[in-house]
């Protein structure tokens, strides 16, 4: 799994970093050319405005060079996705059109076998060599999780964590993740300064809406449009998706996980 190794220079420098000590000749250079890569993964079943404005916040809150906006395979231990994986890429591809420096990348739906965050960094960590920034975002909801998923201490090897504040998602941290915290908590802006292992939590604008009260209040027949893009929305009405219960929903064939990752599946309610 771990090809690329990380120098020590890379590696986030923990709680001996001072955020604001960045010099600013460091600062007016990343002003001029964006770096770092993002990555923001999920069921996106669909992709909704709640989605849509973290992501471009979370590139524009920190002059991100470009985004990756990876959706998952089909979940064993979370209800299959209503729509397939072909469906949910198009409407990720309809939502962020027009957008720069988004990228719709199809790797986890294309791989075949178990499908993990941490070998989706890892690949991703490949591609872009040893020093360049590699930011995982999560909502907070889903960054609660993190001690389910598989491997996943080891995601910082690859990648710094970005906690975003949800609405309505209490925020305590469970010892555990406390713990894993100490040494590597710095402030978002810093993150920039090295290629992995720092956490951050990044206070976005968020709209409270989530992918299941879409699906539900499509099944109703209750007001759902607005809380999508349009051209979502349409695309949505014109194949007829989401009018059954989720449960009832396409095998799209994507990649199976294990129960040792619910919460790769940010955001759902059934982690088991
Ligand atoms: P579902 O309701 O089906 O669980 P969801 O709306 O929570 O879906 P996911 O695709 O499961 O969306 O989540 C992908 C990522 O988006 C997760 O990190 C999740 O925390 C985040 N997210 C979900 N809803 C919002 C929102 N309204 N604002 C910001 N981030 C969100």
């Amino acid at each position: 799994m771990e090809t690329v190794s990380l120098g020590e220079a890379a590696i986030c420098p923990g709680l001996t970093h001072r955020p604001h000590a960045a010099s600013s000749q460091h600062r007016a250079s990343r002003l001029s050319s964006p770096r770092g890569v993002g990555v923001f993964g999920g069921t996106f079943d669909p992709v909704h405005r709640g989605h849509v404005a973290s992501i471009v916040d979370f590139r524009d809150r920190l002059s991100l060079a470009r985004v990756l906006v990876i959706p998952a395979g089909v979940p064993p231990h979370r209800d299959t996705p209503a729509s397939s994986g072909a469906q949910r890429l198009e409407m990720l591809r309809l939502a962020f059109e027009g957008e720069t420096r988004i990228e719709i990348d199809d790797r986890e739906l294309k791989r075949s076998g178990r499908s993990f965050m941490v070998d989706t960094l890892a690949s991703i960590r490949e591609e872009l060599g040893a020093s360049e920034p590699l930011l995982f975002a999560l909502g907070m909801d889903a960054y609660l999780t993190l001690p389910t998923w598989h491997k996943w201490e080891a995601l910082t090897r690859f990648a710094h964590i970005v906690a975003l504040a949800r609405p309505g998602i209490e925020s305590v941290l469970p010892p555990v993740l406390q713990a894993w915290e100490a040494g590597r908590r710095v402030a978002p802006d810093a993150l920039l300064d090295s290629a992995a292992g720092c956490i951050a939590h990044l206070e976005l604008s968020q709209l409270d809406v989530s992918a299941t009260a879409v699906r539900d209040r499509r099944g109703a027949g209750s007001d759902w449009r607005n809380w999508l893009t349009p051209a979502v929305a349409d695309y949505i009405e014109t194949r007829g998706l989401y009018l059954q219960s989720p449960d009832a929903g396409a095998d799209d064939g994507g990649p199976a996980r294990t129960p040792a990752e619910p919460g790769r599946l940010a955001g759902t309610t059934n982690p088991a």
